[in-house]
């Protein structure tokens, strides 16, 4: 519950208004006013960032700095509001207009890649001017909700921070990278399949419903009660499911057990309910260290953070998955490289292998916390051998560089690769002799195998988890991972899926990784299937042709197991 904050693409509503000459020294002043202001918070931010992470990392500000104090700048603003008699909003914004323009045309990649700064700092100044200053970095006054036509992770967790209580969004779904962290931060949200920008205003109250997918515009007081109550109920949920649980137990009927893991995004709320419980780490999306912060930890904090998190979970594995960025997730940072199709652009291992320093920055605090033993390194978005053998090939000469300077590292640590792009999957058999498990991010899978965007609500409907493709690529990579003795586990959205777990297992999957609260929930489920009939089920399902046989095959042994019925939920 909260009151709509709505963010556009152009975040400022700014109208032209032709002012008085009188009125030209006051309009200057405003200007210089939320210029000089912009600076010193700036400035007051550079130096918090450089406590927090060191002089490297706070240099982005300086750059923003300097773009806020530009007096070039300043004087054309100036010269529009005097010659123009107008207001300095509108002033502002013509001219960053044209410096934009500009810049785009321009050959050289520094500065185009100013573009971000310089949109930055602009907003900044137009809401101290326009008066929409109250997201200062203490967050909204109010409980907010931000309505807009999507965010980025990064953005997510930004806002987060400061008193946004739910997200209101014209495009993404759960699988959507925003879906996952707004998931992940308990916060609830409602998206796609409406223009919420258009019957939304600033200010206007808002109840969002996470669970029935409602959104309340303006409700009435008795409403408001109810949902008052509701949010006291449902509020402490996500850990409680977690903090009930006393054990985790996910063995099938017949006795054979099925791994579980968790996917973890920021670590913390969950860690000590996980490891009471005896659940790893199935996939640790490394990239959020980069959202949170907005600047690449370096070697030294990266591998404080992943022994700390390895030393923790001990003897427990830790899949720590390498920066997956680009994409959907595109970082604030690689958004300044514009990419006219992200999804099938520079993304995962791609981006580590062009970003040597990075990648091998990341490897080496990998490898040097992999001295307790129970950490496994996981490559994302591979779609070639190549990739997986370039990778090896620094890993291997990070380990010689560790053995010559005696830090201590696994010698033995687990190389993994994610099946989430087609060209993985039919190449499995060849993969598998390469590397040491094999993880399916099927939230990929599907997208790729289907053509339709994680993210765009308008082609959701052909994003089918279920399709006959997808099952078959699937089935390919569990094939060729057994066949090579390497395990195998699925760590997209599917994997929480209990109507798709009795197919997992019958297929031979040997882990499923999933959102932590997800946990208890399928774990009891795998206790009630038998992974004899399980095998017997996912023959069949291979054999249906179409997504809605596959569908009602899956709803209906759902059912059968739900209600424990006699007989077989193999037909
Ligand atoms: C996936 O693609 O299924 C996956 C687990 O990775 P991510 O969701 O981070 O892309
Ligand atoms: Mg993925």
């Amino acid at each position: 519950m909260g009151e709509a904050q709505v963010i556009r693409d152009h975040a400022f509503h700014v109208v032209r208004r032709s002012i008085p000459a009188g009125r030209v020294k006051n309009e200057i002043a405003r200007l210089r006013n939320a210029s000089q202001t912009t600076v010193e918070e700036l400035r007051t931010t550079r130096n918090k960032a450089a406590r927090a992470i060191g002089d490297s990392g706070a240099n982005i500000f300086d750059a923003q700095i300097m773009i806020a104090s530009d007096e070039e700048f300043l004087e054309s603003v100036i010269q529009r509001i005097s010659k123009e008699r107008i207001n300095a909003e509108y002033a502002y914004q013509e001219t960053l207009g044209d410096t934009i323009d500009r810049l785009e045309k321009s050959d050289d990649l520094y500065l185009r890649q100013m573009i971000h700064d310089i949109r930055a700092v602009s907003e900044r100044v137009l809401s101290l001017m326009l008066g929409v200053g109250q997201d200062d970095e203490n967050g909204f006054n109010r409980p907010t909700i931000l309505v807009g036509r999507i965010f980025s992770p990064g953005q997510v967790m930004a806002y987060a921070k400061r008193n946004v209580v739910g997200f209101l969004t014209e495009e993404g779904g759960p699988a959507s990278h925003m879906g996952l962290v707004i998931r992940s931060l308990g916060i609830p949200a409602a998206m796609g399949d409406f223009s919420v920008g258009e019957q939304l205003t600033t200010g206007t109250p808002v109840i969002i419903d996470g669970n029935k997918g409602d959104v309340i515009i303006n409700p009435d007081l008795e409403t408001r009660r109810n949902y008052r109550r509701i949010r006291a109920q449902k509020q402490s949920q996500p850990l409680n499911v977690l903090r009930q649980a006393r054990s985790i137990t996910p063995v099938c009927v017949d006795g054979r057990p099925i791994k579980l893991g968790a996917n973890l995004e920021i670590p913390g709320p969950f860690d000590d309910h996980l490891i009471r419980l005896g659940v790893g780490v199935g996939l640790y999306r490394t990239e959020f260290l980069y959202f949170a912060k907005q600047v690449f930890p370096d070697e030294e904090e990266q591998y404080l953070i992943y022994s700390r998190i390895a030393e923790k979970f001990h003897p427990l594995p830790v899949t720590l998955r390498t920066f997956d960025l680009g994409g959907d997730k595109y970082s604030d940072h690689l958004g300044k490289i514009r990419e006219d199709n992200p999804a099938l652009g520079w993304r995962g291992i791609r981006v580590a292998l062009d970003a040597t320093e990075l990648f091998r920055s990341q490897l080496r605090a990998m490898l040097r916390a992999s001295a307790s033993g129970n950490i496994r390194i996981l490559m994302p978005m591979v779609s070639d051998a190549s990739e997986i053998i370039a990778s090896m090939k620094l890993i291997e000469k990070i380990k010689r560089e560790l053995r010559r300077s005696k830090i201590q590292f696994d010698e033995d640590i687990p190389i993994g690769v994610m099946i989430e792009v087609p060209s993985a999957a039919l190449s499995a058999d060849y993969l598998a002799e390469l590397v040491d498990f094999f993880s399916i991010g099927t939230n990929d899978l599907v997208q790729y195998t289907m053509a339709a965007d994680r993210s765009n609500h308008r082609v959701s409907k052909y994003y089918n988890s279920a399709h006959p493709s997808v099952l078959k690529l699937i089935q390919m990579a569990v094939l060729a991972a057994h066949d090579n003795g390497i395990p195998v586990t699925i760590c997209g959205e599917m994997a929480g899926n209990k109507e798709m777990a009795p197919f997992f297992i019958g297929l031979g999957v040997d882990e499923l990784s999933m959102n932590p609260t997800l946990l208890p929930g399928v774990a009891d489920w795998i206790s009630r299937i038998n992974s004899i009939e399980a095998k017997r089920f996912a023959s069949r399902v291979m054999r249906l042709t179409t997504t809605e046989k596959v569908s009602r095959a899956f709803r209906e042994a759902y059912d059968y197991i739900k209600q424990q019925k006699k007989g077989s939920w193999i037909r």
